[in-house]
């Protein structure tokens, strides 16, 4: 299997803070990965550090390496991250355009694709089919979508970026059971047409569920690492993620 993306003995500071303390994981083409852990674990400072797209305070990376396909993607641009290697990051908390309307936020994330108007016709057709209530709601300022709606927006807005990796941050948060699982399965038919996805999530039992491959994440470190159903049977995960 060939490796895309790899983390390597990652250290991360905010300030003086150490977030992550030698954090190393990979993703292989065509897989579902996650990455599991309580509050505060590293999971979001992880993709960020990997986006590099900078909250207000970015995370500084002070030891170890990103790779993508084997090159270092550290000293990359992150607009460049986002654009030349077709990665897409569905942050937590959405981050649409609030203001726009569904079709102006999908129309957006366009902007850095090269191909032809009929391919980017074509992915319209697949969002929406993928998602018939956005279909519904073309015309509607996306603030005043439902949060799944939301949720759903910031999906088909990577697939219009036409990613071929996606990075999702805890994209259960806030969903109706009924949502939340119409999104998984969509995201695993995308993963079926080659969509490699890193899933950051607290519900450890969902993520493993749906993912190929698992780490647990704790206070910065890699404490727990295997295949989703091997983690499902780890005694210690059991007990600190999965309910017992
Ligand atoms: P959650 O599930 O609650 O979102 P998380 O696993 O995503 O948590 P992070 O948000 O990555 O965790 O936080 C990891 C650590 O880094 C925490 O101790 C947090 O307080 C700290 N941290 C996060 N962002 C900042 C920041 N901008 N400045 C300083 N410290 C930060």
């Amino acid at each position: 299997m060939n490796t895309l993306l790899e983390v390597k003995d990652l250290r991360v500071k905010y300030g003086n803070i150490e977030a992550l303390h030698g954090v190393s994981f990979n993703v292989n083409e065509g897989e579902i990965v996650t990455l599991i852990g309580a509050n505060g674990a590293g999971k979001t400072t992880t993709l960020l550090s990997i986006s590099r797209l900078p909250p207000p305070e970015a995370p500084k990376v002070i030891e170890g390496d990103i790779t993508w396909k084997g090159n270092s993607i550290l000293d990359m641009p992150p607009h460049k991250v986002i654009s030349d290697l077709h990665l897409a990051l569905v942050p937590e908390g959405r981050h649409i355009f609030g203001n726009l309307t569904v079709e102006e936020n999908l129309k957006i994330a366009t902007y850095a694709r090269k191909d032809s108007i009929k391919d980017i016709h074509g992915d319209y057709d697949r969002v929406f089919t993928l998602f018939p209530r956005l279909a519904e709601r073309k015309k509607q300022r996306s603030e005043s979508l439902s949060g799944g709606e939301q949720q759903m927006l910031a999906v088909g807005r990577a697939i219009m970026s036409k990613c071929n990796f996606i990075m999702l941050d805890e994209p259960s948060m806030g969903l109706a059971p009924l949502l939340m699982y119409d999104m998984f399965r969509t995201l695993k038919q995308l993963n079926k047409e080659g969509l490699s996805i890193l899933l950051i999530e607290q519900n450890a039992h969902l993520a493993l569920k749906f993912a190929h491959r698992g780490y647990v994440l704790d206070t910065g470190e890699i404490v727990a690492s295997g295949s989703s159903a091997d983690l499902m049977d780890n005694p210690e995960v059991k007990k600190a993620y999965l309910g017992g």
